[in-house]
């Protein structure tokens, strides 16, 4: 073999090698792109109904949600939160569930309580029907609390409404206090959807969260279709509050607000401890008719509407 044989053999062989190179950099260089692709524009099913959506088209800005009620309060700091679990949610929800969500500025206000007993506030994020009893649905029997958790942000006008009817209250002592299920119901469903929901209060308010001062030590059978006696005797002595409650001021949380019932006797047992209730927050609450009707057609005697 010549020398310049030898040259030429040698550049061919290097040549054939950086080619190969540069086609398999090209070939690594086409996956990282294919790749970030996909977690870019990766189809996404909404939490809630399930419809394939693209997160980049659900981003837009959701500063300006609820807005005119946070406004009407001036925090900002809780505006920020809000936001913040709205754009969290964005990321998970289709934009037509969104929308629904963050049109439910029209709190529902309810005192619960009777003639006899002193009152106290429950504030909703809206009524019991549509796109919300059928997230309450999946979270509590499709046992999704992911769903619950981005949900959160739908609780912000409610929280708002809260904090807008207390006077001459300490809100660093605020704790946000899950109404509890009976242990057994925890060990069915794996979480309590009440707790899951406090979370997102509690955040908004920069407040804590306490599950275990508030307990249910006795199970107690469904409250549908009980008259208002019966449902009474039903909850009666189920709810037991630990002392730990005592001087602080209580904010109640549940998914919803059916008979008022139950909250009325968490509130109860929290009165008890020695804590002192300044209300409630639920994500849904059942229509009811109002005060005035006759009490066998009334659904809950106990309740009357406000707003
Ligand atoms: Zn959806």
């Amino acid at each position: 073999m010549t020398v310049e044989k030898t040259v030429k053999q040698t550049t061919f062989n290097f040549g054939k090698s950086l080619g190969t190179a540069q086609a398999i950099l090209a070939k690594q260089r086409r996956r990282l792109w294919q790749f970030v692709c996909l977690l870019l524009f990766e189809p996404t099913s909404c939490l809630l109904c399930q419809v394939e959506t693209r997160a980049e088209a659900n981003q837009q800005d959701s500063r300006q949600d609820h807005l005119p009620l946070c406004q009407a309060i001036d925090k900002p700091a809780l505006l920020a939160r809000g936001a913040k679990l709205t754009r969290a949610a964005r990321a998970t929800l289709c934009m037509e569930c969104m929308e629904f969500f963050c049109t439910l500025t029209e709190v529902k206000t309810t005192l619960i309580g009777d003639d006899d007993s002193p009152t106290m506030p429950c504030f909703a994020s809206g009524f019991y029907s549509g796109p919300l009893q059928e997230a309450i649905y999946q979270i509590k029997y499709l046992k999704r609390p992911e769903l619950a958790n981005a949900l959160g942000f739908a609780l912000l006008p409610p929280t708002v409404a809260l904090l807008k009817s207390l006077t001459d209250v300490d809100t660093d002592k605020i704790v946000v206090v899950p109404v509890p299920l009976h242990k057994s119901k925890v060990k069915e469903r794996g979480f309590n959807q009440a707790e899951e929901l406090a979370r997102s209060v509690a955040h908004l308010l920069n407040a804590k969260v306490d599950s275990s001062s508030l307990k249910r030590v006795r199970a107690t059978r469904p409250q549908f279709g009980l008259s208002r006696g019966e449902r009474r005797r039903n909850l009666d002595g189920a709810f037991v509050a630990a002392s730990g409650l005592a001087t602080k001021n209580v904010l109640l949380v549940d998914d919803v607000l059916t008979s008022g019932a139950t909250i009325y006797e968490c509130a109860a047992a929290v009165s008890a401890a020695g804590g002192t209730v300044l209300g409630a927050i639920t994500l849904a609450r059942a229509k009811w008719q109002k005060r005035g009707q006759p009490e066998e057609s009334t659904v809950v005697p106990a309740i009357s509407i406000v707003i």
